[in-house]
């Protein structure tokens, strides 16, 4: 079994209920174990066309391949309605593998850890959020690289099932 990172994003429908979708559909898989969700994030969209982002990272466990976790992603991807009609056009839903544990690689079809994966706030913010002391050997500890994504801009949403991201607590008991 490995231990694996998803990054989502989307900006196409109602990105929040989609992601919310998938992470359903991925947990419906014998083949892998969902450990943690983050919360939701709202990011501008980063060289990229289109609305606001909604974003989010999950923690899973795996018994699957690399390859075999990239191909499970991208059939999500294709059940939720992707279409890629250019690089970084908006999208209904996308599936990232942000790191596979143990696996170091930089094939064009799966690298990993993820190319950018220390340079997008809407990655390492939802990623620090489920594991705040995520290591990556040749990368080191992520949390020392947000001070370099500070300037994209990026705003936790308020969770149905947590405090966290909420100024007024009281609102909860109205969601
Ligand atoms: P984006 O780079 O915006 O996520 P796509 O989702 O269209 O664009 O992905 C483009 C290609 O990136 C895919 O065909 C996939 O094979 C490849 N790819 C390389 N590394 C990864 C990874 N770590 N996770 C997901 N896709 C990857
Ligand atoms: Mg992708």
């Amino acid at each position: 079994m490995a231990r694996a990172f998803i990054g989502f994003g989307g900006n196409l429908g109602d990105s929040r209920q989609l992601i919310t979708d998938a992470i359903v559909c991925l947990a419906q898989r014998c083949e892998l174990q969902i450990l943690a969700k983050s919360c939701f994030y709202q990011s501008a969209p980063v060289d990229a066309a289109g609305g606001d982002y909604i974003n989010a990272v999950i923690e899973i466990e795996t018994e699957l391949s690399p390859y075999g976790l990239l191909h499970v992603c991208q059939a999500v991807e294709q059940e939720f309605g992707r279409e890629r009609p250019y690089a970084n056009a908006p999208r209904t839903l996308d599936l990232d593998i942000l790191s596979f544990e143990g696996v170091s690689q930089t094939d064009t079809e799966l690298t990993l850890p993820h190319p950018r994966i220390i340079e997008r706030s809407f990655v390492l913010l939802p990623l620090l959020e489920i594991a705040p002391d995520f290591f990556l050997p040749n990368i080191g500890d992520l949390k020392t690289y947000l001070p370099q994504v500070a300037n994209q801009r990026i705003e936790k949403l308020p969770c149905r099932n947590c405090n966290c991201g909420e100024k007024d607590v009281s609102r909860q008991a109205s969601h």
